[in-house]
């Protein structure tokens, strides 16, 4: 169980780190290999969302499972990946959050995820939170403890420290 304190600090503000779907990058099943690699390559970044029309996680893409999907097809290079869809080398999302107050859960996702896709009842993309944002929290909450909560060393803890 997450100390109350820290899940109170953590807890200020949860919209402040999630990043909202407006503005996370993602491609759809139907889009080609090749232009799921074009937007990898602009964005930076090594994994984003498969979406559906309607704005339904649907998987994951990354430049990883497209370079192991094109090892599997006898021939295949990187000119031809217009080919073939995101569906083809699409990921299952395995781990996904539909409350991101539910801290204990996100913080355990995050140990192995660089990020947590967040979704509505109906599984309707939110947006994400990432290990980035979660840290700045967690910055914050190091800077503050002490302006909000009055923290004293156990005896135990104190002797320990001081050794
Ligand atoms: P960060 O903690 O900022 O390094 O982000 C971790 C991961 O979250 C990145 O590697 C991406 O896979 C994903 N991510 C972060 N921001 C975005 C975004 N705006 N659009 C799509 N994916 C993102």
């Amino acid at each position: 169980m997450i100390d109350p304190a820290v899940e109170q600090m953590l807890l200020k503000d949860p919209k402040s780190y999630v990043i909202s779907a407006d503005v996370v990058a993602n491609v759809t099943a139907t889009n080609t290999l090749e232009h799921a690699f074009m937007v990898l390559s602009k964005v930076g970044y090594s994994r984003i969302p498969v979406l559906t029309p309607d704005d339904r996680l649907q998987g994951m893409i990354s430049l990883a499972a497209i370079s192991e999907y094109l090892l599997h097809v006898p021939g295949a290079a990187v000119e031809q990946l217009s080919r073939y869809t995101v569906a083809d080398a699409m990921l299952p999302v395995n781990r996904w959050v539909s409350d991101p107050t539910k801290l204990e859960t996100i913080l355990n996702y995050l140990v192995d995820e660089p990020f947590i896709p967040l979704v509505d009842d109906d599984k309707v993309f939110q947006g994400i939170i990432t290990r980035r944002e979660l840290l700045k929290r967690i910055n914050f909450m190091a800077h503050n403890l002490h302006k909000y909560y009055d923290v004293t060393a156990k005896e135990k803890v104190a002797d320990q420290a001081e050794k």
